[in-house]
């Protein structure tokens, strides 16, 4: 079963191609299309292979699961697979994040009402507060609680037992999760953007879910904006099937969703006005870097955060830019995108690129 009760998500920006949830998504208008099974869960082939095997071992030793920890940029299944891991193991999920867990009372509660092995899942547990997380300590270790009783000298530790479970925590930085909790998950696993053709596979299994033709190209067209992200796929999916029931004949073709795309402004790669606009300035006003991200963040008016998880992932995969010790650079490619010139300087380190891997083929 899975308890929503607890879930808090924050949705900063309407932005369409934005991977966060937004609040329909978050109130659970998205749950229909979340794959139930790990066969059914598309891409992500290592993840899955290991947690299979990790699964199958925990329930032939009728132990719970280790505690895991899932990273990635946002929208690339985290929870999903979370809710798959219970269903996998035959136990409850609950539901939480880390800024829901205010006090170490609210930690308390959850811990002590979950049954034999259920699954505990934290998102964002980066940004769980610290005195919360010594709570998480004892609890993920000897499964046990220590509750402080009274005040000053005469306080007494008292500990209070838990039954077995297994804590998924879910990050977009794993950078950010202090050294002693990190350490105290036993899997670690890191999720990847997607490839085109796994996003052309959910965005089919979505319309035939949602119960819209939509032929190969169509599916091929979304699955090439959606920046690598299964919930932007999803979700274009949806404005694109309002474009054509209502200017074709409700089937997604190529051409349907070409033109329904373009009019909402995602460009032929899925990048909308943040990443031109963080593109353009590391072009434009820093001649293609290095350009700290701070520097970046501040000129264009974003949060910092915002570029490295948003934005900087999927420029990374198409090869737009690269990260130098001494900041973030812009590649040929992102100036061929973007429509402009390139400088001599990076023209002649492409070229340079080019001959190394001839060099290396020969
Ligand atoms: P995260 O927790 O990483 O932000 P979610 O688990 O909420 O992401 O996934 C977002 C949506 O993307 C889900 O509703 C689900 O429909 C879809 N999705 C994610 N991963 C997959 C996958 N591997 N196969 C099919 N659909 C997926």
């Amino acid at each position: 079963m899975l308890e929503t009760s607890d879930m808090s998500f924050e949705s900063s920006e309407e932005r369409i191609v934005s991977p966060e949830l937004t609040s329909m998504e978050a109130e659970g208008f998205e749950y229909s299309l979340r794959p139930q099974s790990l066969a059914e869960y598309i891409g992500q082939d290592k993840v899955k292979e290991n947690m299979r095997i990790y699964i199958q071992a925990a329930k032939n030793r009728g132990e719970p699961l280790d505690h895991v920890l899932l990273y990635g940029p946002p929208g690339l299944g985290k929870t999903t697979l979370s809710a798959i891991i219970a269903k996998e193991m035959g136990v409850n999920i609950r539901i939480t994040s880390g800024p829901a867990i205010e006090k170490p009372g609210d930690l308390a509660a959850l811990l002590t009402n979950l049954n034999e092995n259920d699954v505990l899942f934290i998102d964002e547990i980066h940004r769980m507060s610290r005195a919360i997380e010594e709570i998480l300590y004892p609890a993920m270790e000897d499964f046990a609680l220590d509750i402080i009783i009274g005040k000053g000298p005469s306080a007494r530790s008292l500990r209070v037992d838990l039954n077995k479970f297994t804590l998924i925590g879910a990050t977009t930085r794993s950078g950010q999760l202090s050294a002693p909790l990190r350490d105290r998950f036993g899997v670690v696993q890191r999720l990847e953007l997607y490839s085109f053709e796994q996003l052309g596979e959910i965005i089919l299994r979505s319309a035939t879910i949602l119960g819209v033709a939509c032929d190969k190209d169509g599916a091929a067209e979304i699955a090439k904006r959606s920046r690598g992200t299964p919930r932007i796929a999803n979700r274009l999916l949806k404005r694109v099937r309002d474009f054509a029931e209502v200017i074709g004949d409700g089937k997604i073709t190529g051409d349907i969703a070409s033109i329904a795309l373009d009019r909402m402004e995602i460009d032929s790669l899925g990048l909308d006005s943040l990443d031109k606009r963080m593109l353009e300035m590391m072009i434009k006003g820093y001649s293609g870097g290095p350009v700290g991200l701070e520097t970046l963040a501040a000129a264009i008016g974003e949060e910092s955060v915002t570029l490295e998880d948003v934005c900087e992932p999927y420029l990374m995969q198409l090869g737009f830019i690269s990260r130098t010790p001494r900041g973030r650079c812009a590649t040929a490619l992102a100036y061929e995108h973007m429509g402009y010139p390139l400088p001599e300087k990076i023209a002649k380190s492409a070229d340079d690129l080019k001959q190394q891997s001839l060099f290396e083929q020969n």
